[in-house]
Formats: C-alpha cells, sequence, structure tokens
C-alpha cells in the first residue's frame, strides 16, 4: 500500500509499505479523508521522531474485522481516535485522560496518512465512532480537532454571558470562536494577523475582529468590556506575543487557556505578585478524550457547527507533500485535507 512518510516538514514522500496485519480483537480501515492538524507542521515535535507516518484526524470504512470484534462490522464506516486513555490509573479517575501514561503509547498503525490503517483493539473499545450515514468522511476529520477544542471549554468552565477573546484564528481558532457561541459567550472577540482568516471567524459567530497590525487588541477589548477585560482568553497562536497579548486583555480573576504550544526554549514571564493580585487563572488544555469526541460528533451531526465550513484544501494522497506545503504557507487556508483516492 502507499503511505506519505514525514522525512521533516521539507520531505514528505510517497512510499510502499505492506498493508498492515490485524489480530483477532482489531479492524483494518482503509482511509478516506485525514485531516492535517497544526501540530503536524510543528517541526521541532516531530523530527525526533521522523522517519514516520503522520496523520491523527482519520474517517475511514472497515475493511477487515478480526474474529473477535464485535459491534464493528466490515463495511462501517468509522472515524478513529489514534489515542485513548487506560480509563483506570491515577490520571484517568481524575478525569485527566490525556495525561494518562497510556494515551500516547496507543496509536493506529501506520498512521492516517496512508491507504490502510490498523486499529488496536483499545482504539476499537473506546474511540472509533460510527459515522452517521448523513456525514461525509471529509466533515469527520474534523471530531478530533473540534473535540480538542471542546475539551478546552470545559476546564475552561465558561459561564453564560461571558466574554471571550480568542487570539489566532487558524482552524482550531474559528472551531473556539464557533464553540464560544455554543458554550453561551456574550461576546467574542478574535484577533489574528491575516484578513483572511478573521473573516472566516465572522463567519463562525465572531461579533469583533481585529488584526493587530492595524488596530490595538488590548483598547479593543476594554472597549468591548466596559473597561473590565474578558471573562476568557484562548490563546491559539503558537507565540510568544500571543500569550503576553491575552495576558493584557483578560480580566481581573479571568482564566487565560494556553492551546498552543509554543517552540521548547521559550518562555513567558509572569510575575507571581501580579498573578496574586490579578487572580488569573492559566489553563492549559492538551488534545481530547473519548469524551469531547463524541461531543464534538454531536456537534458537527446536528450542524451546529459548520464541519466542512472549515475546510478550504483537499489533496490526494499522492500529493501529501503538497497538502503540507499549503497549510503550512498558504494564509487563505484553514483545514487542509488529504483524501485517498
Ligand atoms: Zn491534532
Ligand atoms: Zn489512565
Amino acid at each position: 500500500m502507499k503511505v506519505a512518510v514525514y522525512h521533516s516538514q521539507q520531505d514528505i514522500r510517497i512510499e510502499e509499505m505492506p498493508k498492515p496485519e490485524i489480530c483477532e480483537d482489531e479492524i483494518l480501515v482503509e482511509m478516506k479523508a485525514c485531516g492535517i492538524c497544526g501540530s503536524d507542521l510543528m517541526d521541532w515535535y516531530l523530527k525526533t521522531r521522523a522517519p514516520l507516518v503522520l496523520g491523527h484526524e482519520p474517517a475511514g470504512v472497515i475493511v477487515k474485522a478480526g474474529s473477535k470484534v464485535r459491534d464493528f462490522n466490515v463495511g462501517d464506516r468509522v472515524f478513529v481516535h489514534h489515542h485513548v486513555a487506560c480509563l483506570t490509573c491515577h490520571y484517568c479517575t481524575h478525569g485527566d485522560y490525556t495525561l494518562c501514561e497510556r494515551f500516547h503509547r496507543t496509536n493506529i498503525k501506520p498512521g492516517g496518512f496512508a491507504e490502510y490503517f490498523r486499529v488496536p483493539a483499545p482504539n476499537l473499545q473506546i474511540d472509533t465512532l460510527k459515522i452517521p450515514e448523513k456525514l461525509s468522511f471529509e466533515e469527520a476529520t474534523l471530531i478530533e480537532p473540534i473535540g480538542c477544542c471542546v475539551r478546552a471549554f470545559r476546564k475552561s468552565g465558561i459561564q453564560v454571558g461571558d466574554s471571550v477573546v480568542i487570539i489566532g484564528a487558524g482552524t482550531t481558532g474559528v472551531i473556539h470562536t464557533a464553540l464560544s457561541k455554543i458554550f453561551g459567550a456574550a461576546k467574542t472577540v478574535v484577533s489574528d494577523l491575516f484578513d483572511f482568516r478573521l473573516r472566516m471567524a465572522e463567519k463562525f459567530g465572531a461579533d469583533v475582529t481585529v488584526n493587530p497590525e492595524r488596530e490595538d487588541l488590548t483598547e479593543v477589548v476594554k472597549a468591548e468590556t466596559d473597561g473590565v477585560g474578558a471573562d476568557l482568553v484562548i490563546v491559539a497562536a503558537p507565540s510568544i506575543e500571543a500569550y503576553k497579548a491575552g495576558l493584557s486583555v483578560c480580566r481581573k480573576g479571568g482564566k487565560l487557556c494556553v492551546f498552543a504550544p509554543t517552540k521548547p526554549g521559550e518562555y513567558l514571564q509572569i510575575s507571581p505578585k501580579e498573578l496574586f493580585f490579578s487572580e488569573i487563572q492559566i489553563i492549559p488544555s492538551y488534545s481530547t478524550s473519548h469524551l469531547e469526541t463524541r461531543t464534538a460528533l454531536e456537534l458537527i451531526k446536528s450542524g451546529r457547527i459548520n464541519a466542512k465550513g472549515l475546510i478550504t484544501h483537499r489533496f490526494k494522497l499522492a500529493d501529501t507533500a503538497e497538502a503540507f506545503k499549503t497549510a503550512l504557507e498558504n494564509k487563505e487556508s484553514l483545514k487542509v485535507i488529504v483524501l485517498n483516492r
């Protein structure tokens, strides 16, 4: 079978690999569509693990099922979550599923950017979801990224009527925009350096958009919140500048959600004195568990989030390198997906 192998950001090759063998409690899925995630573009995060097959937002059809597989059949259309928690360890029993030791050890093989992939038993049992008939494979690829954003809102404890600022309007920033309205935000301000992305954020519910190259975000947020600042700030851009801007618009007692990691070795200076007296809460949210993927599926199915509207570019598996280049360089792109055809 054909797979797209990541050697480096500039070197993604189509290679041949044997079709994976499955055990009696596993399934083999023919990939139909798989999204490119922001983390697939973080060279520092991947280069120590390369060469590898990326792709963790896959949807496809079951083409083989082991003899002990229950509840799933050949022909079922499925979304598969690449990581699943054990549900019983100290982290899991405290609800911190994405910090579970097993979370990282579980993975689809070889990855989503392949003609076929094997789904290990834990992934099948805990977080493989059947795609409803009316949803396309493309739409189902958004389950994982939307799940990540749902988790961020749940962790942040947003309240109805809150003011929300979202910094960075890439795919997840735009998803956060849509979710802010679903979770009851009264006002959502979105900031990004690219106007195309701000227009997308407006389509997905932003009340106010700001391009910091032309306007001062702090001033805009002040004006929009009667001088108080935002109740919740979500930083979805991987830069220290974005975090500084986030802290400057967060109200006293507000929450700042860390949603995008910066490069290793980059630090944000925080004064414990200022943090103490401002009581700003810093809340990181990494990845998504089996709980939020189900919510994400419901949100897409019900039309509360227009998953299709987030996809701007589609490429064939053979053109995965070009797909990555587009996701990385084209500032008029949001979700880029790879199709197996
Ligand atoms: Zn991801
Ligand atoms: Zn666990």
